[in-house]
């Protein structure tokens, strides 16, 4: 099986890479390409162990370095955003979309072209560009598979069953690091803080956006793109342990589950081994070491991303894509203490109601050029909000 792994270096790609070096004696892998893109140490050390065909850093300036490390070795080095799309070119049978934010959305559109089985962790890629991704995999007769531990879930739990059929889904949601902080407790956290997730070992950007439940809120809008879902079908319901991935309910009142340990290792897994499913020597769910799984409703007042996400949900154009790009330039500037972390939410509320963004309720960006486009824009305006 061939396999490109963008985004190598973060979580989720040393997540791909363990597993397959756990399957690799029973299974036939070649690695083609690893992308990453400051990491250069870690990205070399894959590139060498994997021997892989190419590797490719987004950042141009560390080109160099990246080819004086691997001056050695019989591997084609490359930099820049172009030679992350072209290495989608490569065509491949498995590849997982695993770079962090709208980076990843321009290479996944283009692996729906060449590879066979693109397995989604970017969630950014269907919150930008859900309909045409949806609408690319069935021209180009490539499978669209969920990474997302919740969607992994939810895909499981609908296991073929009629569309029609489903009720409402559940995605579930740990709370993050401040679900028993008071408002004034949270109007004060800081970013170390906001870093520190209960149950999962993520990355920085994506840890933070837990604390802040914007990943909640951007998984909602992937679930309605990937599920064709409407608002009423979507569910939040905190779950602090993160054992119960999601749930589905169907018409006649039957509720599944998908359970499992906090290890990305298993939906990664479920994507790589699809149609079949294959053993996979990570532990299991040892339910009687569980004290407890426990429900809370989400406070909207507490995380008011999950009524944003709601706007988005109810519109049918693409206000995904300046909730997101609103969305990433909240975060950085939290990160680099120029907003507070409350503030993160209303300088993407500000941004939604701005009278320019109005007609993208309705209007529908069906080329990729205007979906890079339009996030060039919202990222430049929500740079200007004023707090
Ligand atoms: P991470 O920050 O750990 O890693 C991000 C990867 O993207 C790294 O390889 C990095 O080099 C690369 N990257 C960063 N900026 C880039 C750019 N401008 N161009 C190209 N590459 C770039 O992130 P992660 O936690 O692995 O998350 C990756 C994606 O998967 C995110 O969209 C996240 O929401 C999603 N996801 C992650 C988890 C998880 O458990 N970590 C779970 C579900 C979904
Ligand atoms: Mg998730």
């Amino acid at each position: 099986m061939k396999i490109i792994i963008f985004g190598s270096t973060g979580s989720i790609g040393q997540s791909t890479l363990s597993l397959i070096r756990l399957l690799k004696n029973t299974q036939n892998f070649k690695i083609l390409a690893l992308t990453g893109n400051d990491n250069i140490d870690q990205l070399c050390k894959d590139a060498i162990e994997f021997k892989v065909k190419r590797v490719v850093t987004a950042n141009k300036n560390n080109i160099f370095q990246l080819k004086h490390k691997l001056s050695s070795y019989n591997i084609e080095v490359l930099a820049g955003e172009e030679a992350i799309l072209d290495t989608a070119r490569m065509g491949a049978d498995w590849i997982i979309s695993a770079i962090v934010g709208f980076a990843g959305v321009p290479p996944t559109l283009e692996s729906v072209k060449y590879c066979k089985i693109v397995a989604i962790a970017n969630k950014e890629s269907l919150v930008c560009a859900g309909k045409l991704l949806i609408d690319m995999a069935i021209t180009f007769k490539s499978k669209i598979l969920p990474v997302d531990s919740e969607h992994n879930a939810i895909f499981q739990c609908i296991n073929h069953e009629n569309p029609i059929n489903i009720k409402k889904v559940t995605l579930t949601a740990s709370g993050g690091p401040f679900r028993n902080f008071t408002l004034a407790e949270m109007a004060k956290v800081t970013v170390a803080q906001a870093i520190k997730h209960p149950t999962w070992a993520m990355g920085k950007r994506i840890s933070i956006d837990s604390a802040s439940m914007f990943n909640k809120a951007l998984e909602l809008i992937e679930a309605k793109y990937f599920f064709e879902l409407n608002s009423d079908q979507l569910e939040v319901v905190i779950h602090p342990e993160s054992i119960i991935h999601s749930m589905v309910t169907f018409i006649d009142n039957s509720t599944l589950a998908q359970l499992g340990p906090n290890d990305m290792r298993n939906a990664i897994a479920h994507t790589l081994n699809y149609p079949e499913r294959k053993k996979v020597p990570i532990n299991d769910l040892d339910l009687t070491s569980l004290k407890n799984l426990s429900f809370e409703v989400v406070d909207v007042k507490k995380f008011p991303s999950i009524n944003l996400a709601r706007m988005i949900l109810n519109t049918k154009g693409s206000l995904g894509i300046v909730f997101n790009a609103a969305k990433e330039i909240a975060l950085d500037r939290f990160i680099c203490n120029d907003i507070k972390f409350l503030d993160m939410s209303i300088l993407v509320e500000k941004v939604l109601l701005l009278p320019e963004m109005n007609e993208y309720n309705s209007t529908l960006l069906d080329t990729i050029e205007d979906i890079i486009d339009l996030n060039k824009r919202v990222r430049q305006i929500s740079k200007q909000i004023k707090i």
